[in-house]
């Protein structure tokens, strides 16, 4: 009788598969506009999802999904971050 917990599942902007929360970095727009890396998943605004997986955030900003989908530019400061990110985190 083991109730299943669901999971919340995000979409990433990379390979357009539906993914655990948890398997996804987080990239918010602030309410002040700001594009900042949320590895927390806990800022406010609004939110965009990719892999940790650097050919899936290569094909987000290549077919400049994130942008699309923040609504706003993406600062070349950001993907570097992300990039960082995604490197520091490989094993
Ligand atoms: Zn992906």
């Amino acid at each position: 009788m083991a109730k299943q917990r669901k999971i919340p599942r995000r979409m990433c902007l990379g390979c357009r598969e539906n993914k655990n929360k948890r398997e996804l970095l987080r990239v918010v727009r602030s309410a002040e506009g700001e594009v900042l890396l949320d590895p927390t998943g806990k800022k406010a605004g609004r939110g965009a999802y990719i892999c940790w997986d650097e050919a899936c955030l290569q094909k987000a900003i290549r077919g400049k999904s994130l942008e699309k989908n923040l609504r706003c530019a993406i600062p070349e400061t950001l993907v570097q971050d992300l990039k960082e990110t995604l490197c520091s985190n490989r094993e």
